[in-house]
């Protein structure tokens, strides 16, 4: 919901919906982007009405503020923070009706349905009236928490209320010899693997955050001595098995492993998993089209992190004071990669094409970085599982301007590791022909692999063009769209601006196929 507007719109002439940076927003008022919002954050101005005092807000005392002039909304249930949204009304992208839902109550899910990654802490910080008034809880028991680590934990009563509706209970367990300590996590699935958990360590601060079917199991822990930079991964995949191994400074006998830090040892829910971000340096940055590159991160050398394939990650960047966080598709460093050596080891970078709106809000900025910068990188997300490829003959991808960027890595992956495939086709829509991303690649990739195809398509081609024209639509996707047998298991990706996306699943319903037979990318 409170995704960020660009600049300067033109007043609109009606609520109409338009379509930018791929999702929906209500035009905006002259002088009422982001940046104007900002401003007015940075002026001084008291715009929560309480001369800067943070008060304890009731439930009672909320429900009372659920005017548009008058509009309270509490953000994360009962410990959450209340923000007094009157004033930031006319800036929101999803406009004010959209606000008005929340009003004097609980908006959590309401922000978390649209767009949870938004910093909304730090762009409406000038509005915070306070906390809620917590109701006082039953005693609780903190002789557990206190304890150090010296092996296996007691499991927390959260832990095990989640377990009983998720995976089965995972735990952990650690090891040492003179020079080693070995943290071993049990999954207890089978399905994992090396981009199943990501590993952080900074300072003594170690994290190991484990995606087991749609949980998240996290190990949080100071450590109770130093270790070097670097550390090891391995995964036991017939036993679900992971184990970290991380080299000691110093030869000494450990007596624990350390202390617990936030939400040690829990199993919650991936979507109310925290993101965690770690700072990655820009170490080249390459023109791919007039306004797109491909940018290369490095990964911070204490970080184990590989972005599954078809999923996405958020960046953030802090843009005149303020948190700015957008999400992007990591890609290889070519379409071709899996045909040659690569350049730089693949599990230490991280790239990403970026188209770059000189009106936007956050690409500008990206832009600007200058080699050696560092960027904020979040955890992976997304729903796409490799497990949709299972027996797969016929795997079309369609995908306008940017939307490109989930196709390569799939596409890769697909001609190299899925053995029943016959047929991948990628339809491509763009504007002109100055705007198709690595049409190079693709062509040759058509070259390099029979079962590949390309079909580019254009909206306002100039008069040479010779190729398809238009938009998506049922007369193209039905052309496009042959089976290479009556049965054959089919997929269909899609991913564009929503509209786009929203039209090409409407259309491919109409045609017949079936919701398990289209995967559609989105936020
Ligand atoms: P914005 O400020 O969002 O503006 C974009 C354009 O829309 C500008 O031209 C601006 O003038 C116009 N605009 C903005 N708000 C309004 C408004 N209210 N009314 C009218 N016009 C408006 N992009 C990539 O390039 N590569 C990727 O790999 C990639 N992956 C993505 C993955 C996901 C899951 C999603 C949801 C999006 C992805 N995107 C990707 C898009 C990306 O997240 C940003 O939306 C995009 O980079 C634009 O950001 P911006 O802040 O620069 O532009
Ligand atoms: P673009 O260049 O503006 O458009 C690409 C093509 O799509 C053009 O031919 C365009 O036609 C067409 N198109 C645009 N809107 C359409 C609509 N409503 N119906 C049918 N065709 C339409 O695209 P872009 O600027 O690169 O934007 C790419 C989008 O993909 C962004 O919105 C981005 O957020 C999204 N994206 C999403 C993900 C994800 O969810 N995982 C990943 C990457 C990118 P016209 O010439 O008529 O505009």
């Amino acid at each position: 919901m409170l995704n960020v507007p660009s600049q300067s719109f033109p007043a609109p002439s009606s609520q109409q919906r338009v379509v930018a940076g791929g999702r929906s927003k209500v035009p905006l008022k002259q002088g009422r982007s982001l940046m104007d919002w900002i401003r007015l954050t940075k002026s001084g101005k008291d715009l929560t009405g309480l001369k800067g005092r943070l008060i304890e807000v009731t439930e009672e005392e909320l429900k009372k503020h659920d005017k548009k002039d008058d509009c309270w909304i509490c953000i994360r249930g009962s410990k959450g923070f209340v923000y007094n949204v009157s004033p930031y009304m006319e800036y929101h992208p999803g406009g004010e009706d959209e606000l008005m839902r929340a009003a004097g109550s609980d908006g959590t899910d309401l922000f978390d349905q649209v767009h949870r990654w938004v910093n909304y802490e730090s762009m409406l910080k000038e509005c915070l009236v306070g906390r809620m008034a917590v109701k006082p809880a039953a005693p609780k028991d903190y002789h557990e928490e206190k304890k150090v680590l010296n092996g296996m934990l007691p499991k927390s009563q959260a832990t095990d209320t989640l377990a009983r509706e998720g995976p089965s209970s995972p735990s952990y367990d650690w090891f040492q010899t003179d020079s080693l300590v070995t943290i071993v996590v049990y999954t207890k699935q089978k399905d994992i693997t090396l981009d199943s958990v990501i590993v952080d360590h900074q300072d003594d601060s170690f994290r190991a955050e484990t995606i087991i079917k749609d949980y998240s199991y996290l190990i949080n822990i100071e450590l109770s001595h130093a270790v070097q930079g670097d550390f090891s991964v391995r995964i036991v995949e017939n036993v679900g098995k992971i184990e970290i191994v991380l080299k000691k400074k110093e030869n000494t006998s450990w007596k624990c492993l350390g202390h617990p830090l936030e939400n040690h040892n829990s199993l919650v829910p991936k979507k109310d998993a925290g993101l965690f971000y770690r700072q990655c340096q820009l170490i080249s940055k390459e023109d791919v089209t007039h306004d797109t590159r491909l940018f290369c991160f490095m990964l911070p050398p204490s970080t184990h992190l590989q972005v599954p394939i078809g999923q996405h990650v958020y960046l953030k960047l802090t843009i005149t004071d303020t948190e700015i966080v957008k999400p992007y598709t990591p890609v290889s460093d070519s379409l071709l990669s899996e045909f040659k050596e690569p350049a730089l080891p693949n599990n230490k970078y991280i790239y990403f094409l970026i188209k770059i709106y000189p009106a936007g809000l956050f690409t500008p900025e990206l832009d600007h970085l200058q080699i050696g910068d560092f960027v904020f990188v979040s955890n992976p997300e997304g729903n796409f599982k490799t497990s949709q490829f299972q027996e797969l003959e016929d795997l079309f991808l369609l995908a306008a301007g940017t939307g490109f960027t989930p196709m390569v890595k799939l596409l890769n992956y697909a001609l190299t590791n899925i053995p029943s495939l016959r047929k991948v086709k990628l339809m491509f829509f763009n504007k002109t022909e100055d705007d198709i991303i690595w049409r190079s690649h693709l062509e040759e990739l058509t070259f390099k692999d029979k079962r590949f195809d390309v079909e580019f398509v254009l909206s306002a081609p100039i008069s040479e063009w010779n190729g398809k024209q238009g938009h998506v639509s049922p007369a193209l996707l039905s052309e496009f769209l042959k089976r290479s047998s009556d049965k054959s298991k089919v997929l269909i990706c899609i991913c564009g601006p929503t509209p786009f996306t929203e039209q090409g699943i409407k259309f491919l319903h109409e045609l017949n196929f079936s919701k398990d037979e289209i995967h559609s990318f989105t936020a």
